[in-house]
């Protein structure tokens, strides 16, 4: 089953209020980190280990506050610039190379023909794609292959880039529920992932679509419209 997954009112208000949350966690949490990283100068070497376990979920922490805000405000923060997103998605799978063979999963990709050039926010498609990635990994404990794939759809304008995982898949329930802050079926799981990946593709006007079977796999697809012109050009100057 093939379902569109925009829900772009709800998301907008329940961003707005965990923002403003986030905002008001952070700051003390800023400071808890700063004096903790203070002790560390005198620190006996007992204590290392709650040392090093405090930063690591204060950073944690941290990085739920980040994808809370993003969710509110995932408008543009780097001016949009030409983006080759073939080469985005080889550096991601590089990155993530050695982590993937741990866990016994085959990359592949499919790059079909050449896409039309893209301005974007490189750091929000690639947070982006990094969610789709990771959930895959996850729904792939046992191994499996990744395969990712991006094709130009002339007739529609848009770029089409698909991740397809041969994981646990997804019942119908899990399906309705995407998107939806908070829900994870993860135990250690925020349930942001996919909420904030929703909020930055809305804003560039395209859409994700999945396709999921329980215990054969799932194909999350990423639509971007595809724009022909540099943003600039847009206001119309006879160059
Ligand atoms: P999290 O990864 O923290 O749980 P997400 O928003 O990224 O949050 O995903 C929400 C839920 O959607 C996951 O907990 C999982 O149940 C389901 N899900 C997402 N991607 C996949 C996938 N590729 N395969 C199976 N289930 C998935
Ligand atoms: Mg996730």
């Amino acid at each position: 089953m093939e379902r569109e997954l925009m829900r772009s009112e709800k998301l907008k208000v329940v961003g707005e209020m965990s923002a403003g949350l986030a905002h008001e966690i952070r700051n003390p949490l800023t400071t808890i980190r700063g004096f903790i990283q203070l002790f560390d100068s005198k620190k006996e070497a007992s204590n290392e280990r709650y040392y090093n376990l405090i930063i690591k979920e204060i950073d944690r922490v941290n990085g739920i506050l980040t994808d809370l805000m993003n969710i509110a405000n995932p408008k543009l923060s780097e001016k949009p610039r030409e983006t080759n997103l073939e080469l985005l998605i080889d550096d991601l799978l590089l990155l993530h190379q050695s982590q993937m063979k741990k866990k016994g999963i085959e990359v592949n990709t499919y790059f079909h023909g050449r896409l039309p050039a893209v301005y974007l926010d490189a750091n929000k498609i690639q947070q982006v794609f990094l969610n789709l990635l990771q959930n895959a990994c996850d729904a792939m404990e046992a191994g499996g292959r990744l395969t990712v794939s991006t094709s130009y759809r002339k007739q529609e304008e848009e770029i089409v880039i698909s991740f397809a995982d041969t994981g646990i898949g997804m019942d119908e329930r899990t399906i309705e529920k995407l998107g939806t802050p908070f829900y994870t079926t993860k135990e250690s799981g925020t349930g942001l992932g996919l909420t904030t990946s929703y909020r930055i593709i809305e804003e560039l006007e395209g859409t994700i679509s999945v396709t999921s079977k329980k215990g054969v796999g799932t194909t999350f697809s990423v639509h971007i419209p595809a724009d022909e012109e540099k943003p600039e050009e847009k206001t119309g100057t006879d160059d």
